[in-house]
């Protein structure tokens, strides 16, 4: 900001929209506090799922049932998206966030992360649909809600994302 537009007279009724508009600017200058970002994280994954997985997750689990965390900044330099996380029990848990780009807004992006069979880590699935979820789901009954450990590729269990086996998908479809 310049001086010079500090120092513009302004041209507008106390009551006008636009006086409403500027107004609403600086009290969303203020960043939210921990507990308003902790609440918006929560009522976000509870939305998403209530929106996208209207006959699976949103039956089991309710808005009540998400815990909301604030966005981390790690010394400056990387950046996380408030998020929430929902206990499924059994080892599993959901993680729920938003990915903000210039390009697309804002992300829901969901993830399923489910223990290895092996014990040492988990594998994070990104879930896209409801349909996408039966399928990884399905993957998982034989173990009881453990991910298989996959033998060709012991580091999987521990790497940040991974994809269901397209075996998998295919017996599923
Ligand atoms: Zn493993």
């Amino acid at each position: 900001m310049t001086d010079t537009l500090h120092a513009a007279a302004r041209s507008f009724c106390a009551d006008s929209p636009i006086a409403y508009l500027l107004e609403l600017v600086d009290q969303h200058g203020d960043s939210p506090s921990e507990e308003e970002q902790r609440q918006d994280a929560e009522m976000a994954a509870a939305h998403h799922v209530y929106g996208v997985y209207g006959v699976s997750l949103a039956q089991v689990v309710g808005a009540d049932d998400w815990q909301g965390y604030p966005a981390v900044t790690d010394e400056g330099t990387r950046h996380w998206e408030a998020s929430a996380v929902a206990w499924l029990d059994g080892g599993l848990w959901l993680h729920h966030t938003l990915l903000i780009t210039e390009a697309d807004g804002a992300a829901n992006v969901l993830t399923l992360i489910v223990p290895c069979t092996c014990g040492r880590g988990y594998i994070d699935i990104r879930l896209e649909t409801e349909e996408h979820l039966m399928e990884v789901l399905s993957d998982f009954r034989p173990t009881a809600g453990l991910s298989p450990h996959d033998e060709r590729d012991p580091d999987d269990c521990t790497s940040i994302t991974a994809e269901p086996h397209s075996r998998t998908v295919d017996a599923w479809r």
